[in-house]
C-alpha cells in the first residue's frame, strides 16, 4: 500500500545540503518533508563507535578556519570544534626511507621541494582566474577543460619526485588521480576552498579541527529540529511533475509537494526516473560526474605511542596502500588513534581485496611510518565508500575533462519544480560539509521565491 504525504516542498537526501535546505524552509515557515534513504541521516557524515566506544568518523571530519557556515552551525546546535594534534614533526617515505619534516612540503632535496612550491602557487594563482559561480567563463575555460591535471603536472614540472609529491597532493584532495580530473575542475576547487594550501594544511587549511564526538551530531541535531519532517529508510525512485504539483515516489510512500530539493550528488540524482524525462543536457552531465574512491582505515592502541617521540601522526608516501596519515586520538589522549586513507587507484585496486589483506596492508604502512609498535592494534576500522548504494564512492563528484565547458551550466539550474542542491553544486567549499550547507540555503532560497 502507497502511503501518501503533503508538503509544499519535499527535498530528497538527509545529507547536510538536504538537512541545511529544510531546516531553511522550516524556519521560513514553510512546510517540508525530507526522504531519506538510508536508516539514518548525514550521508557522507557517518560516526561510528569503536568496541570502547570512542567516536570515530567514517567520513567527513575536518573543518578549517574559513568554513564559516559549518563553524556557525556546529556553535548554534553545541558540537565543539578541537584542534587536530599537529604537534611534532611529519613522517615522509620516500624510496623506501624514511625521514622527518615539518610543515605542509617534505624538504629532502631544496630543488624538489622549490618546484612544488613554485607548481602550487602557479596553480593558485591560476585558480583565481575562475569564476566560481560559472567557471566555463574563465577566461582559459576551453584551454583548462581540454586537459587533465597530469598533462598540465606532466608539462609543468620537470622532477619526478616533485610530481609524484604533487600527485599525492591531489590524491588526498579529490581521491581521484590527476588523470582523473579535468585542469579547469582543480583549479574550480582551489578558488573554490581558498587556494591549494588551504586544502592541504593541518594548521590554517581544511584539516585544522574536528568535532568532539564526530560530525554526524550536527546532521543528527538537525533532524532532530526537523522532527516528523523527516522520513528515514524510503530510498526515492521516481520523481514526476506537471502543472499541479511535483510527487517524490518511494516504494511504499509518495510526498506530493509544489516544488521538490533533490540533494544528492549528481550520480545518483541521475539514477531517479524522471517523468516527464529531464532535457538531455542534465541527464548527460549526470552521466558524466563520476565519484572519487576513498576507503578511510582507522587503527586503534592503548595509546598514541608515535607522540613519545616527537611524531604528529601525520605521513606522506611514495609508495603502500595508505599514502596519507593522520592522528585521530580523542581529546582526552587515549586510545590512540590512526586514520589513514587509501584514495584513487589505490582505493579502486585494494577495495577488491580481502578485509585481511586490506588490514594487513593498512597495518605494515603504519609500522613503516611509525614503528613497529604499528602492528598491533587493539582494533582496525574501515569504511569503503565506493560500496556504499547511496553514496557510490566519495569525497564528491567531479568533472572530467569537458565536462564544465559542455554541461556545466545544467549543474544548478532548476528545471520547472526541480531544484538542485549537493556540496556538488556549490560555489564555496565544493565537495566539503560547508559547500553542502551553501547549496541547501541557496536551493531554500530559490524554492521560497518560486512558491506561489
Ligand atoms: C571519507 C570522507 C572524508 C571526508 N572528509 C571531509 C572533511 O574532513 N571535511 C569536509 O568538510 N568534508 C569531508 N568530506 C565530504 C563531505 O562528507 C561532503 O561534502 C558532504 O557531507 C556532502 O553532503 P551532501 O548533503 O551534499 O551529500 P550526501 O552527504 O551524500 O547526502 C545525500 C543524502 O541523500 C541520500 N540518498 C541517496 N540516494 C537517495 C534516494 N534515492 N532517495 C533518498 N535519499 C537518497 C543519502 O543517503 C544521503 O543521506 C568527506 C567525505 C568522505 C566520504
Amino acid at each position: 500500500m502507497q502511503i501518501e504525504r503533503q508538503a509544499r516542498v519535499a527535498v530528497v537526501g538527509a545529507g547536510f545540503a538536504g538537512l541545511m535546505a529544510a531546516r531553511a524552509l522550516a524556519q521560513a515557515g514553510a512546510d517540508v518533508v525530507v526522504i531519506e534513504a538510508r536508516d539514518r541521516v548525514g550521508g557522507r557524515v557517518y560516526t561510528r563507535r569503536t568496541t570502547s566506544g570512542v567516536a570515530l568518523d567514517m567520513g567527513a571530519h575536518w573543518i578549517g578556519p574559513t568554513q564559516r557556515r559549518l563553524a556557525a552551525l556546529a556553535q548554534e546546535l553545541g558540537v565543539a570544534a578541537t584542534k587536530t594534534y599537529n604537534t611534532g614533526r611529519n613522517v615522509y617515505y620516500h624510496g623506501g626511507v624514511r625521514s622527518l619534516y615539518d610543515g605542509a612540503i617534505p624538504i629532502g632535496d631544496p630543488a624538489v621541494a622549490a618546484e612544488v612550491v613554485q607548481a602550487t602557487l602557479t596553480l593558485s594563482l591560476m585558480a583565481t582566474e575562475v569564476p566560481l559561480d560559472a567557471p566555463w567563463n574563465a577566461p582559459n575555460a576551453a584551454e583548462w577543460d581540454a586537459q587533465t591535471c597530469a598533462s598540465w603536472l606532466g608539462a609543468n614540472v620537470s622532477s619526478q619526485e616533485a610530481r609524484n609529491l604533487l600527485t599525492l597532493g591531489i590524491q588526498a584532495i579529490f581521491s581521484a588521480e590527476p588523470r582523473d580530473l579535468s585542469l579547469l575542475h582543480v583549479l574550480f576547487y582551489t578558488h573554490s576552498g581558498g587556494g591549494l594550501m588551504d586544502l592541504l594544511n593541518v594548521a590554517g587549511g581544511a584539516q585544522e579541527s574536528g568535532f568532539v564526538g564526530g560530525a554526524q551530531q550536527i546532521a543528527k541535531r538537525m533532524a532532530a529540529d526537523l522532527g516528523e519532517r523527516v522520513i528515514l529508510d524510503t530510498p526515492v525512485r521516481a520523481i514526476e511533475q506537471d502543472e499541479r504539483g511535483v510527487r517524490a515516489l518511494g516504494d511504499t510512500l509518495t510526498v506530493s509537494a509544489e516544488r521538490a530539493i533533490i540533494a544528492l550528488p549528481p550520480t545518483l540524482a541521475g539514477r531517479l526516473r524522471y517523468t516527464p524525462a529531464l532535457p538531455g543536457a542534465r541527464d548527460q552531465l549526470t552521466q558524466r560526474m563520476p565519484m572519487g574512491t576513498v576507503i578511510k582505515v582507522q587503527c586503534v592502541y592503548p595509546t598514541p605511542f608515535w607522540r613519545d617521540e616527537g611524531l604528529t601522526g601525520q605521513a606522506s608516501s611514495d609508495s603502500g596502500a595508505v599514502r596519507i596519515t593522520f592522528d585521530m586520538t580523542p581529546d582526552q589522549g587515549a586510545p590512540g588513534v590512526l586514520l589513514g586513507f587509501i584514495e584513487g587507484d589505490k582505493g579502486r585496486a585494494w577495495g577488491r581485496r580481502s578485509l585481511e589483506d586490506r588490514q594487513a596492508a593498512v597495518v605494515d604502512c603504519f609500522a613503516r611510518y611509525f614503528g613497529e609498535q604499528a602492528r598491533q592494534p587493539l582494533e582496525y576500522i574501515e569504511f569503503s565508500w565506493a560500496e556504499e548504494e547511496f553514496t557510490r564512492g566519495c569525497y564528491a563528484g567531479y568533472m572530467p575533462p569537458g565536462v564544465w565547458t559542455t554541461f556545466g551550466e545544467a549543474l544548478r539550474a532548476p528545471i520547472g519544480r526541480l531544484h538542485w542542491a549537493g556540496t556538488e553544486t556549490a560555489t564555496v567549499w565544493n565537495g566539503y560539509m560547508d559547500g553542502a550547507l551553501q547549496s541547501g540555503e541557496r536551493a531554500a532560497r530559490e524554492v521560497m521565491g518560486a512558491l506561489t
